[in-house]
């Protein structure tokens, strides 16, 4: 029987049978994976509050056919400490539901996949590690816009959209399409935001500094801020997300036919 070892962070459990479950994972190889844990729910099991939503692991599965099945569980960062505070409970789960809607099944992109394990990981930390609603909503901005970027799907935040001149004042901001448009271009009867200066140069900074690294920013966020970044981008996702799932649908349908 082939077996298999990667890290992986839960991102969902649900019950197949009284006492296995089925665990949903993002992995640093393989990318989205799916295991069988057999008899999680007993109090017996070995496995036990490591097959938890959130928690990192390093594991060992036997490579089936159709479902994995989990071995071995050691935790590498139950991330216990975001458990009890609902704000950070919250938005943690929101990025698993993120790297769920975009992520693919068993990608082979290696390369690809440790990165986004790595900004998930870096991104649970500092959520974890927030001292204020501010932060851990700064924190979740940070993962929002390196994300769209792994996957190909990064805001345009300095040359317009359209005639591709690099904005220097305040610009106009179309969540359609996650990027900007200068005066010149605008297009009646499209929505835009309008995108102050200062808030763009905010993404900027946030979008050019590695995940685990401060801002000149960081200390000096409040929540209209990062509220009003955090829904931008909110919405931003869905809406790429929604694309993606139709278009996932269409691809369904075309292999059926
Ligand atoms: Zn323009």
């Amino acid at each position: 029987m082939e077996t298999f070892t990667t890290d992986a962070i839960n991102i969902k459990t649900y019950p197949i049978s009284e006492n296995d479950s089925i665990v949903v994972m993002f992995s640093k190889e393989m990318g989205l994976i799916r295991g069988i844990a057999k008899g999680a729910k007993s109090p017996k099991s070995k496995l036990g509050a490591r097959m938890q939503s959130l928690v990192a692991n390093k594991l060992m599965l036997n490579k089936k056919k159709n479902l994995d099945i989990i071995k071995e569980a050691s935790a590498i960062n139950p991330f216990n400490k975001l458990r009890y505070d609902l704000d950070k409970l919250t938005m943690a789960f929101y990025t698993l539901e993120v790297i769920n809607t975009f992520c693919k099944d068993e990608d082979k992109d290696e390369e690809e996949n440790s990165l986004i394990y790595d900004l998930l990981y870096k991104t649970l930390e500092n959520i974890q590690n927030a001292e204020s609603k501010p932060k851990i909503i700064l924190a979740v901005i940070k993962f929002q816009l390196i994300f769209m970027q792994l996957m190909g799907l990064g805001l345009e935040l300095e040359r317009c959209l359209k005639c591709s001149k690099i904005v220097k004042d305040d610009a106009l901001f179309s969540i359609q399409t996650g990027g900007i448009i200068c005066p010149d271009c605008e297009i009646e009867n499209v929505q835009y935001v309008k995108l102050h200066k200062k808030i763009r140069e905010f993404l900027i900074a946030l979008l050019k500094t590695p995940v685990d690294k401060k801002t000149m920013y960081d200390d000096l966020v409040n929540d209209k801020i990062t509220n009003g970044c955090f829904n931008l981008l909110k919405k931003y996702i869905e809406i790429t997300g929604n694309k993606k799932s139709k278009s996932l649908k269409v691809m369904e349908a075309a292999k059926v036919s």
